[in-house]
């Protein structure tokens, strides 16, 4: 379903990714785990094709097809959703509003009809209620004065409301208790399926006593080192990051 080959990434003239190789069959779901500044955001923003983040070799396909000469629009029309490690706030614009539109974008770009008020307002709630968001948050200026837990609540609602072929969490994890961990488990679950797939991108291995993953790979100085079992995550949280470190450097 996802494939990336031999990917450079290069930001401000620097690479950051050296080489990259992952392939995520579909109905799997992969994690990716790395020390700090190792590349797991920029990977993110490479696939969902952030401006400035410049692929100078290799590539990246969904379904056969390559992303690489469509914007983020057109990417996310083709089901790709990212949910930020530190998402934005936006004033002015009201959570629903915001949701509404992004949902409507993508059915435009799909060639589907506009969602109807009262189902969306119907999904709405119905998810709102799964990421634990009261209808009142729904209404106020999207992500404003949300504490980080709430943002993080409110990026599994978007998910949960696009329902995305092909989800990636950047540190969904980062800040949260374990009843908003079971939460993003419970979000994750409830979408997999055998054709949707999820790249869970985490620094810690606590995430995935939720979200079970089917491989585990280690990213360090820009490429995957390590590909295995979810027997990776817990090693890794016994013996940290240093092997990988001192084997990339
Ligand atoms: P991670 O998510 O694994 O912590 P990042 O992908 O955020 O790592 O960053 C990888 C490296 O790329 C870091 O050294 C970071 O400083 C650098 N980097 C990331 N984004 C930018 C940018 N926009 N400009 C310059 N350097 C960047
Ligand atoms: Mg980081
Ligand atoms: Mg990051």
């Amino acid at each position: 379903m996802l494939k990336i080959e031999n990917l450079h990434i290069t930001v401000d003239e620097t690479e950051i990714l050296k080489g990259l190789s992952l392939e995520v069959p579909a109905g799997e779901v992969h994690a990716i785990m790395g020390p700090n500044g190792s590349g797991k955001s920029t990977l993110s923003y490479a696939i969902t094709g952030r401006e400035d983040y410049e692929v100078t070799h290799g590539d990246i396909t969904l379904d056969g097809e390559s992303l690489l000469e469509m914007d983020p629009n057109e990417r996310a029309a083709k089901g790709l959703f990212l949910s930020f490690q530190h998402p934005l706030e936006i004033p002015g614009v009201a959570t629903m509003n915001f949701i509404r539109t992004a949902l409507n974008a993508q059915r435009k770009a799909r060639g589907e009809n506009e969602v109807t008020a009262a189902d969306f307002l119907r999904a709405i709630r119905e998810k709102a209620k799964i990421v634990g968001l009261s209808d009142e948050k729904l209404k106020r200026p999207f992500n404003v004065g949300f504490s980080g837990g709430e943002k993080k609540r409110m990026e599994m609602l978007q998910m949960a409301m696009l329902e995305p072929r092909f989800g990636i969490l950047d540190e969904t994890d980062s800040g949260l208790d374990i009843d908003a961990l079971k939460m993003v488990g419970e979000v994750v679950n409830e979408m997999r399926d055998g054709s949707r797939g999820f790249l869970v991108i985490t620094h810690y291995q606590r995430l995935l006593d939720y979200v079970k993953p089917d491989r585990v790979h280690v990213l360090a100085g820009g490429r995957i080192v390590e590909s295995g079992g979810p027997e990776i995550a817990r090693e890794l949280e016994e013996h940290g990051y240093d092997k990988y470190i001192q084997s990339a450097a």
